[in-house]
């Protein structure tokens, strides 16, 4: 599968660069994975948004969801061919109102999952974990079928253990990693540290920094994680827009 990164910032955009959002093609299949604030503009960059075969939000934040609304719009307003009339968009019910508002008219259609659900999305399969989170967060598990490469996305969470259990053996982790090690408890993301215990427990292949923090040198959150990580390969979603898995 190919990864591009559409925003990586936690909470808010920055400087041009938006809050998380990110891509997903295999075979033609294109998913987008969060669809936060500024991330339409650099889509509809890459590809016309109308060959989207469908959304995914893993929770209801509005640095995940800004840009949702308005491709709701895009569905309803714009001619051209979709290649899906009715896009899909997979959200958990455990927040009803906003997920009741994933189906709009004939545009879109809400399609709910919770943390015993598969899904199959093209020739994703989509698992998934509840995360320590003040709002019902989902971590997901993607399996691409067509070549087995697994890449596990964190979401929004505080450290617990199981989510090193949830991302066992995948080829990617991207992890919540909005904190520097010194952050204070409570907190509700994973400090840089905690991330690359993680990466660790977990045995993946590589570790991906995201949903970064706006303030503070990235290099020196990226050199906390590594701390932890052992020799585990260390991205920051910064330096990257295309990855291949
Ligand atoms: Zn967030
Ligand atoms: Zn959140």
């Amino acid at each position: 599968m190919e990864l591009r990164i559409l925003g990586y910032y936690g909470g808010y955009p920055d400087n041009g660069v938006g809050t998380s959002g990110y891509l997903l093609t295999s075979n033609g299949y294109n998913l987008v994975m969060d669809l936060g604030s500024s991330t339409l503009l650099p889509l509809e960059q890459i590809m016309d948004p109308l060959q989207l075969d469908g959304v995914l939000l893993t929770h209801y934040h509005h640095d995940h969801t800004a840009d949702f609304g308005t491709l709701q719009y895009l569905w309803q307003l714009r001619p051209g061919d979709k290649k899906e009339p009715v896009l899909p968009v997979y959200g958990n019910t455990k927040d009803p109102l906003n997920f009741a508002a994933l189906t709009f008219g004939d545009y879109t259609k809400g399609i709910g999952y919770a943390g015993d659900s598969e899904i199959q999305a093209g020739p994703f399969k989509l698992t998934f974990l509840e995360t320590e989170h003040p709002v019902p967060a989902f971590a997901v598990r993607v399996e691409d079928t067509t070549n087995g490469k697994v890449l596990v996305n964190t979401s929004d969470t505080r450290y617990f253990p199981e989510l090193a259990e949830f991302a066992k053996g995948a080829d990617m982790l991207m992890a919540d990693t909005n904190f520097f090690a010194d952050k204070p408890k409570p907190r509700w993301h994973l400090t840089a540290p905690e991330a690359g215990q993680i990466a660790k427990d977990a045995g993946v292949q590589t570790l991906l920094l995201t949903h970064l923090p706006q303030n503070g040198n990235l290099e020196t959150l990226r050199k906390q994680a590594e701390q932890t990580a052992g020799n585990i390969p260390i991205l920051l979603a910064s330096d990257q827009d295309y990855l291949r898995i």
